[in-house]
């Protein structure tokens, strides 16, 4: 299929996107995909997945326009509607609603006929991308594999050739990983639906067994599908664990670590509350900065990450929600003030540093007592059996007291008197992406749509999941320990080869 292609990779990526060359794996993955072969790519954010996918969609794309031309110079007039109809389609698999719709927009500016479909749209403007679809007038389709529960949807898709399937974010795939959705487990399903079309997978990480998973969850066998995998192995950044024994000790870090490097940096917190007192020590210091965290409303953090972009040296407090779409290259540090929730996150969040290849500093903090905070956080993500049946109890038989009283009542009633018990929150966020209740969460008018899905009645199951999440603190708290080669030991648990860079010293 790839020789028939008249418009080259390398075309598309300077018309449309306007780069002038390929970055690290991208030309040789996107060489794969079009000769029809499957792939999962695991790639640092802000590295360049997208266009693995959505430059060869639109080689397919133009290699239809072209034999369509072709096709009506020798054939009838009718043949315009014909080719519109045989367009082929990409879909792309996203379980991110708000980055779908940013994705979406910086294709429609660079003239690529791109849309999404999601629960934000209404009606009217859902049946008007549905009856495009079918007429073929999109090359690139985003959706949420949710999407592929309403048979509508279905019905659309079936007059269209998809030649492409892209799943991103693919560690949502695997119970291993660490942003299980239940959905993206009919993947399967969904690619034998659009008749097995070349399937490409994409993450920032994955351990091996999350791999293995992730393909086998595709379908598909460990021979036919390639892994190119790049890992973070720059040897600009400069990796440093301490430990210490109180949040004084943490600020002093923060402040020495800000007096040395005045240039562009993250400071990652675990916690709103300490985030929120350490900014106001900076401030009583006169140490300018920013602070961005999921509580501030979305406006006000659009504005700030901006900020962070565009004025120079700025120092920025934030949790883990500070990160997405941050494509700066000389953010000179990042310091974890607090243990990181696993080496995924940990690996994610040091990966923003230095992508100008300058030297960069990559400083985690610990103290003893943080392990006990992460341990908390797994309790509260890892409701049990019992937990998810007295909940779903509570929804069917209590729903009228739960529409008058609300989201209080509900803790009150589940949790009794221990507020700060998040358990709750998992679980309903939990029925939801499995598709036992809909609604909305917050502020909550939720109602039971289906039945409690077996997974969470399996106690056995449950707690293998914990057991997990538990692992994988420990393999922090290991790493924290380790006293070798810090990039080695992160390599190994990525599997990923390792060569370190040994500088040259002078004879
Ligand atoms: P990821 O999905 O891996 O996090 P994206 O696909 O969102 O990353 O790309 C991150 C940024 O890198 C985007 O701004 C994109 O335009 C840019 N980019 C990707 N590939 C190239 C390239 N070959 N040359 C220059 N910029 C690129
Ligand atoms: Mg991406």
């Amino acid at each position: 299929m790839y020789d028939k292609c008249e418009t080259t990779p390398e075309q598309i990526l300077q018309d449309v996107f306007g780069h002038d060359a390929f970055r690290g794996p991208q030309r040789q993955i996107v060489e794969h995909l079009l000769n029809g072969n499957h792939a999962l790519v695991i790639m640092p954010t802000g590295m360049g997945k997208s266009l693995c996918y959505q430059v060869p969609a639109l080689c397919l794309a133009a290699q239809h326009k072209h034999l369509a031309a072709q096709h009506k110079q020798t054939n009838s007039a009718a043949a315009e509607t014909s080719s519109e109809q045989s367009r082929p389609l990409s879909i792309v698999l996203s379980p991110l609603i708000a980055l779908m719709k940013d994705q979406v927009d910086g294709l429609r500016e660079r003239h690529v006929a791109a849309t999404y479909i999601n629960s934000s749209l209404r009606a009217r403007e859902r049946e008007r991308r549905y009856s495009n679809i079918e007429n073929g007038k999109y090359d690139l389709l985003y959706v949420t594999p949710e999407r592929f529960r309403k048979a509508e949807f279905l019905n659309v898709l079936q007059r269209r050739e998809i030649l492409l399937l892209a799943i991103d974010e693919a560690h949502c795939i695997s119970e291993w990983g660490h942003d299980f959705r239940p959905d993206y487990t009919r993947v399967e399903q969904i690619r034998q639906r659009l008749d097995n079309p070349t399937t490409i997978a994409l993450t920032a990480t994955a351990t091996p067994a999350v791999q293995t998973d992730i393909i086998r969850q595709l379908g598909l066998d460990q021979s036919r599908v390639k892994l190119f995998h790049e890992g973070i192995d720059r040897p600009n950044l400069q990796l440093s664990v301490h430990a210490v024994w109180s949040d004084d000790e943490k600020l002093d870090h923060l402040i020495g670590l800000r007096q040395r490097q005045q240039q562009r940096g993250i400071a990652y917190f675990t916690l709103i509350k300490t985030l929120q007192r350490f900014s106001d020590t900076l401030l009583q210091q006169k140490v300018p900065h920013l602070i961005y965290h999921g509580e501030l409303p979305r406006e006000q953090r659009k504005q700030l990450q901006e900020r962070f972009m565009n004025e120079p040296d700025t120092l920025v407090l934030a949790t883990n929600a500070f990160g997405m779409g941050i494509d700066k290259e000389d953010i000179r540090f990042v310091l974890h003030v607090d243990l990181p929730g696993s080496l995924e996150s940990y690996y994610q969040e040091i990966g923003r540093a230095g992508r100008d290849g300058q030297p960069s500093e990559c400083v985690l903090l610990y103290d003893q007592r943080d392990l006990a905070t992460q341990m908390e956080f797994i309790h509260w993500s890892n409701p049990d059996a019992d937990f998810y049946d007295r909940l779903f109890h509570v929804l069917v038989h209590d729903h009228e007291k739960l529409d008058a009283f609300g989201m209080d009542w509900l803790r009150e009633k589940i949790h009794h008197r221990q507020k700060h018990d998040h358990r709750l929150d998992t679980a309903l966020s939990m029925l939801e992406r499995y598709g036992t209740i809909e609604g909305s969460l917050s502020p909550l008018d939720v109602r039971v749509t289906g039945p409690l899905p077996n997974n969470l009645q399996d106690a056995e199951y449950l707690e293998e999941k914990l057991r997990r999440d538990q692992k994988k603190l420990y393999a922090l708290v290991e790493y924290v320990q380790h006293e070798g080669d810090r990039k080695a030991f992160l390599h190994k648990y990525f599997g990923l080869p390792y060569h370190p860079h040994t500088e040259k010293s002078p004879a």
